[in-house]
């Protein structure tokens, strides 16, 4: 196999496998090193954001488990009530069907995929970037760390103490399991209240649900705890509540200021820390951060800049700027959760307002600017 290309991307999760598309689909010669084989397991609710669907260069139907219209609320488990929008809020996708689906949307467009491969570290020289990985070393012009959270670029090129994590938990549970008291063929459940910080939610797919919960990691034993409850709770047979495998990893959440690349390098989607402080999603700002890093890339191979100055700045404007209004909502509504659960209770206005914002429709600045206090 040939060693030498234009781009080296470490990580063909979704931000990677996006970028690879791009960048082929415009001549770019690119490689993806992936540690895992794939088809291979996520740990993630798989909720798609609406506007994900418009933001994507490809359709994705194929893909898509569950269109969601409704909503089931309820308050430490308990008071229930549901609320329907007139269009599709999220849709529901599995990561192991997703990511192996972009990953050979980018094979299609030309892009190499190295599956089995580990990134193990890199050395940036002035001309070129050598890249170590189990299977050998691979040069490129321009390194693109999309390898999340548990990648070697992402602990490389963040400072750690900018990221603000926030704890994931997760499993995936079948149809027989689930308690008949909610009708999840076309509706989600989210749960207010329980720890600290946290909500947890199901999410419906074909044949069975993706339960879980998420927040602040300092906080990490209490939502656990919390979560075995919430689900004792929609468990048909109780006692399998404290049986089940539960998953987790961390959702980082970047509020700083500093860049997300360095000579020659530049990190994408989860390993830039584009994860959304109030809702726990990722894959819209992951996506986002594709488009714009393909662009720097084109730019960088064109012109020979490799300083990346320009990506940072439209990181920062385009993303980053609604993740900081992001931390500001979430410390703001999560320091009075009942106060969340009642007004969308109360008010179909609130509750039209948090579609549009899942939808695309509206963003936290569009919100921010009307609150004068944010
Ligand atoms: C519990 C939980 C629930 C979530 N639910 C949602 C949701 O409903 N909606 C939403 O939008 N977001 C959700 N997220 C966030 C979402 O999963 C991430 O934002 C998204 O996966 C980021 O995509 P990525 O491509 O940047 O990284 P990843 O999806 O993490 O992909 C990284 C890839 O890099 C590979 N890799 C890692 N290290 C190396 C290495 N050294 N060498 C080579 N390859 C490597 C990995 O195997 C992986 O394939 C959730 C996260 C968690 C933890």
């Amino acid at each position: 196999m040939n060693k030498n290309y234009d781009v080296i991307i470490s990580g063909a999760g979704p931000s990677g496998s996006l970028l690879g598309y791009l960048l082929d689909s415009k001549g770019i010669n690119t490689i993806i090193l992936e540690k895992e084989n794939f088809p291979r397991h996520k740990i993630c609710a798989g909720g798609l954001q609406y506007r994900v669907c418009k933001l994507l260069p490809f359709d994705i139907k194929k893909v898509i488990e569950k269109e969601i219209y409704g909503i089931y609320f309820s308050f430490k488990s308990k008071g229930i009530f549901k609320k329907k929008y007139q269009k599709p809020i999220i849709l529901t996708t599995k990561r192991n069907r997703f990511d192996n689906f972009l990953a050979l949307k980018a094979k299609k467009a030309g892009c190499k995929i190295k599956f089995n491969c580990k990134v193990l570290g890199f050395d940036a020289k002035n001309k070129k970037i050598a890249v170590k990985s189990n299977t050998g070393i691979f040069h490129s012009k321009i390194l693109v760390g999309a390898d999340g959270t548990r990648g070697v670029l992402y602990k490389k090129i963040i400072p750690k103490e900018e990221i603000r994590k926030i704890i994931g938990y997760e499993f995936e549970m079948d149809m027989v399991r689930l308690n008949g008291c909610l009708d999840l063929s076309e509706n989600l459940s989210l749960d207010f209240g329980g720890a600290k910080k946290s909500y947890s939610w199901i999410f419906p797919k074909k044949g069975n649900y993706s339960c879980g919960t998420g927040g602040p990691i300092e906080n990490a034993k209490d939502i656990r705890s919390y979560f075995k409850y919430f689900m004792s709770e929609y468990c048909r047979l109780k006692s399998q509540a404290n049986k089940l495998n539960i998953y987790s990893q961390t959702i980082p959440v970047r509020a700083k200021t500093s860049p997300v690349m360095d000579f020659r390098i530049i990190n994408i989607g989860d390993a830039a820390g584009l994860g959304d402080a109030l809702t726990g999603e990722g894959l819209y700002n992951s996506f986002k951060s594709s488009f714009i890093a393909a662009d720097s890339i084109i730019d960088a191979i064109k012109t020979g800049n490799f300083s990346f100055n320009e990506y940072w700045d439209r990181m920062d404007k385009e993303i980053y700027s609604n993740i900081r209004l992001s931390v500001k909502f979430s410390n703001f509504l999560f320091a009075f959760p009942s106060f969340i659960y009642k007004t969308i209770k109360k008010s179909d206005k609130a509750f039209n307002i948090c579609c549009q914002i899942l939808r695309g429709e509206k963003t936290y600045n569009d919100i921010g600017k009307k609150l004068k206090f944010f």
